[in-house]
């Protein structure tokens, strides 16, 4: 699926915005450092700079440099320039000895006594070290958070090329559906699903568009799967189990789709279909709310972010002690939801219902991932968690 979707998406569109606007996006270009980082030595400490050789010893201190400022003499074999944290190493020191380590000889007095040893680089960050002028810094595909953001400023860039967001249609179907803002009748069900996509959708870089809800005849269903089409991706819920009135893979048929598989051996979730018509990806993904949710962490979600320019998606799984006994039908990979404790190094299964219950899910922080060959753990034992 991966390659497929990282195969079929051509280049993709971009367009500029300025930095501090672009938490979140991907970066659509390569940036390079515009001088050295640092730019000059830099003092890593408060202190005096000195020559590595001359300590331990009796210093004269020969003046003074504080950050923002340049000393403009030279360090002769004997000197200490006293030295703030940020400040540029005078010429001829090659070493800062932190003012902890300093004794001043008299009150007031400009001579001073280092009692212990220090190497050459000590204490100060060499110009270039971090980075060299001209050196790539950032490349494109990567996700901008603080630390990139930061990056930017840093080298001077205001504004940054980022990949256009991918606008992913969310296409909800069945005849019981009604909208969130309806009153439903007895037997009929609120849309939750298009709410949650919408919120997948957007946390993996996509712009989400909520189509009507397609009923379950086929004018309807193929009139919005026509429009959803015309999006980047096109994300159904509900309508693609075996049921009679389950028509999405018909429709999808008749439009020419290319299936690459309509079946996944995950609960929940078995039935997961995904493919491509008319130039685009679809999901068509179960209509369980669980099911709903968990197919879209486990395979949308990277095909949103691979057509938002990501270079690689990654699921966020970690390993973690369970609380209690575990034990599954073996056959299917299952995502069970759960509480994983504030410091992550335990997990309790979160009672529920089935697919659903979107109360637990919601009380849930995380999914169990159950390996699909094994049937029983003990509490103790380790097991890869979904982050939520
Ligand atoms: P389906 O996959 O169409 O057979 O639907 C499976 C279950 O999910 C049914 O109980 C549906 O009522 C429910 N369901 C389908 N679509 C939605 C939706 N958009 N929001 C909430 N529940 C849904
Ligand atoms: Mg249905």
């Amino acid at each position: 699926m991966l390659r497929e979707v990282s195969a079929g998406r051509g280049s993709l569109p971009t367009e500029q915005i300025p930095s501090l606007q672009a938490a979140g996006r991907i970066l659509a270009e390569e940036v390079t450092a515009d001088r050295d980082y640092p730019p000059f030595s830099r003092s890593a400490r408060d202190g005096f700079a000195v020559r590595a050789a001359d300590v331990p010893g009796e210093l004269t201190v020969i003046g003074e440099v504080r950050a923002g400022e340049v000393y403009r003499g030279f360090l002769r074999p004997g000197g200490a320039v006293e030295i703030m944290t940020g400040a540029p190493l005078p010429e001829g020191a090659d070493a800062v000895v932190m003012v902890e380590h300093v004794e001043h000889m008299e009150e007031a007095g400009d001579r001073i006594k280092v009692a212990r040893s220090l190497k050459t680089g000590e204490n100060f960050n060499a110009r270039g070290i971090e980075a060299k002028q001209g050196s790539a810094v950032l490349s494109a595909g990567r996700r901008l958070g603080f630390a990139e953001i930061a990056l930017l400023a840093m080298v001077g860039r205001e504004c940054a090329t980022v990949y256009r967001r991918p606008r992913i249609a969310i296409l909800p179907t069945g005849d019981e559906i009604v909208e969130a803002g309806q009153q439903p009748e007895a037997f009929q069900i609120r849309n939750s699903n298009a709410w949650s996509m919408a919120v997948q959708v957007a946390r993996a870089g996509g712009d989400p568009q909520i189509l009507p809800i397609a009923r379950d005849n086929y004018e309807s269903t193929r009139g919005l799967i026509e429009q959803g089409l015309t999006h980047d991706l096109l994300l159904l819920s509900g309508g693609v189990s075996a049921g009679k009135y389950d028509i999405v893979e018909h429709v999808l048929a008749d439009l020419g789709a290319q299936f690459f598989f309509d079946r996944v051996r995950i609960q929940p979730g078995q039935p997961l279909v995904f493919g491509t018509a008319r130039g685009k990806f679809f999901f068509g993904l179960p209509g369980n709310p669980a099911s709903t949710m968990v197919t879209f962490e486990v395979f949308a979600r990277a095909a949103v972010e691979l057509l938002g320019g990501v270079q690689e998606a990654r699921l966020p799984l970690l390993q973690a002690r369970l609380t209690k006994d575990l034990r599954q039908k073996p056959g299917l990979t299952r995502f069970l939801p759960a509480q994983v404790s504030a410091d992550g190094s335990t997990v309790a299964p979160e009672p529920w219902q089935g697919s659903g219950d979107v109360n637990s899910l919601a009380r849930a922080n995380a999914f169990l991932v159950t390996e699909p060959d094994r049937e029983s753990w003990a509490a103790g034992d380790m097991i890869r968690v979904l982050l939520k």
